[in-house]
């Protein structure tokens, strides 16, 4: 189906967010007059609780591999962070009908 398939298959991080992709495309499939706003964000919703559950810091407060995730509010820190490293190096941050806007 995806033209990415092949190459994903290898890489943990490349396969979920093609099969996420994927499924995103499927729900709109099954149902067409569903919104694909909708549709982003429930699947948005699901990975980021996704991110969040395997972001649990464990029970020794002084682990150091926990140390970034230790509070929720780093937690949403580095949760921020990456989300715009990945917003950033998507194919379609930029579109050609994005408004620019014009200096003084
Ligand atoms: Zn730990």
């Amino acid at each position: 189906m995806s033209i990415h398939d092949n190459e994903a298959s290898e890489n943990p991080i490349d396969l979920a967010a093609a099969r996420l992709v994927e499924l995103g495309n499927q729900l709109l499939e099954q149902d067409p007059k569903a919104d694909p706003w909708d549709i982003a964000d429930g699947l948005l919703a699901g990975a980021i609780h996704y991110w969040l559950y395997t972001r649990q810091p464990c029970e020794d407060p002084m682990c150091e591999d926990c140390a970034p995730i230790s509070s929720a509010e780093l937690r949403m820190q580095a949760l921020l962070e990456q989300v715009e490293q990945m917003a950033v190096s998507s194919d379609y941050y930029h579109s050609s009908n994005d408004l620019t806007i014009g200096r003084a």
